[in-house]
């Protein structure tokens, strides 16, 4: 069994409106190790975004307690919290939130010059646009890429810090199926190689690269499932058997 990156006890998260407590994680226990390609479902609302938010550091839950590498969380300023997010953690969104008038290798290289030297940051750059693809789209910016090619230099630059947890909320949720599968190709392929990934998705086709699922029901860890390595091949039985599970636990 491998190391215990993050853990989430008791973790519960509201938002006060109009005089009302909306109680959206309840009392969440979650372990996320070391080389795993978690993936959460559950239905639309059920708290995946928000766990995500707590889990990575964006926001702030209202009790419980998140330890990464051993260390609460809780503690830390708002100033620490943002160097350990941006040391250690990397983020995916549905949407890309390219910076429009940079290129894209501007955009990738940008979160990297706060913690190393250009010259660095500038060969994982490289390296990085290499790996997912875009290396011939450097110069461009944005508007000047499909909607998969941004995606792609979104994950390369999730990853410019070489962070110890890769955070994704839908990362396919805005594209075709064909830039989808490109994406999670490319989110295999860095787990198979030791990247730890924490993925939201609604999709089966996404959710088969998962090593292990978990489901979120109103705002509760309802249900895990171990699901072993995703190799490419037996993916009809995989997708079968993500199916039964989803509609066991009431999808
Ligand atoms: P999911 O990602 O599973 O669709 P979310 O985590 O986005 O669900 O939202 C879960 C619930 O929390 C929803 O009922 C949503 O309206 C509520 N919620 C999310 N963010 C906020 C916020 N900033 N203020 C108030 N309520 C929120
Ligand atoms: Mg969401």
């Amino acid at each position: 069994m491998s190391k215990t990156i993050m853990t989430a006890k008791d973790l519960c998260k509201s938002y006060a409106s109009g005089g009302v407590q909306n109680h959206v994680l309840k009392n969440i226990g979650f372990t996320l190790r070391e080389g795993e390609f978690a993936v959460v479902m559950g239905s639309s609302g059920s708290g995946k975004s928000t766990l995500t938010y707590c889990l990575s550091g964006m926001d702030r839950a209202t009790s419980g307690e998140i330890t990464y590498n051993g260390k609460s969380f809780q503690p830390l300023s708002e100033d620490k919290l943002a160097v350990l997010r941006r040391r250690d953690f990397g983020f995916v969104f549905q949407q890309m939130h390219l910076v429009a008038n940079l290129t894209i290798f501007e955009n990738i290289a940008v979160p990297g010059y706060l913690v190393s030297k250009p010259k660095a940051v500038h060969a994982k750059a490289e390296e990085l646009m290499e790996r997912v693809g875009i290396s011939g789209l450097a110069k461009r910016l944005p508007s000047q890429v499909s909607g998969g090619e941004q995606q792609r230099a979104a994950v390369a630059r999730a990853l410019i810090n070489t962070p110890k947890i890769l955070f994704a909320d839908e990362p396919t949720g805005s594209l075709n199926s064909k830039a989808g599968q490109d994406v999670l190709n490319i989110l295999t392929e860095f787990n198979q190689n030791g990247q730890t990934i924490l993925m939201v998705t609604h999709d089966v086709k996404a959710a088969i690269r998962a090593t292990r699922l978990i489901y979120i029901k109103d705002g509760k860890l309802d249900g895990e499932m171990e699901m072993g390595g995703y190799t490419g091949e037996h993916t009809a039985p995989r997708e079968s058997q993500i199916i039964a599970w989803l509609s066991s636990m009431g999808w």
